[in-house]
């Protein structure tokens, strides 16, 4: 009996993200409540400002942002490069969401407010051959 070995997928490492054809139509997107408009980011079972279990409309997000808060990460986990700047950046669509920031993690070349661009690259690997795509933001 033939062992069937299922081909290698390229993967989204976070459920809001979804992977285009290639890295450049990679983007996240979020869910609007059709009841009272609410916006969140990614996939969404229940409203939390008017609790509708739905519909909720999905919205694709473009790739800018703005810097909300941000702190220098230099203890991470064993596999983790650190240090590195994780932050919480404001989408023009009025949601907030937990990302990294790729610069040079030093205090000075991180701004309140300052503009950002998403990008996607492959974060990881599993044993399969799977391909993990994750969405980082750097300086616009
Ligand atoms: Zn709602």
């Amino acid at each position: 009996m033939a062992e069937t070995v299922a081909a290698p997928e390229i993967r989204p490492l976070v459920p809001h993200l979804r992977i285009g054809a290639t890295r450049e139509e990679d983007y996240l997107f979020g869910s609007k409540c059709s009841t009272c408009g609410a916006m969140y980011a990614g996939p969404r079972l229940f409203c939390g400002k008017c609790s509708a279990s739905g519909p909720f409309e999905e919205v694709k997000f473009g790739r800018d942002a703005e810097v909300h808060v941000f702190t220098i990460i230099h203890q991470a986990t064993p596999y983790v490069k650190a240090p590195y700047v994780a932050a919480i950046v404001d989408l023009p669509e009025g949601v907030s969401i937990n990302t990294n920031i790729e610069v040079d993690p030093k205090p000075e070349n991180v701004k309140f407010g300052m503009k950002l661009k998403m990008y996607t690259e492959k974060a990881s690997e599993d044993k399969e051959g799977n391909t993990y795509i994750a969405y980082r933001y750097r300086p616009a």
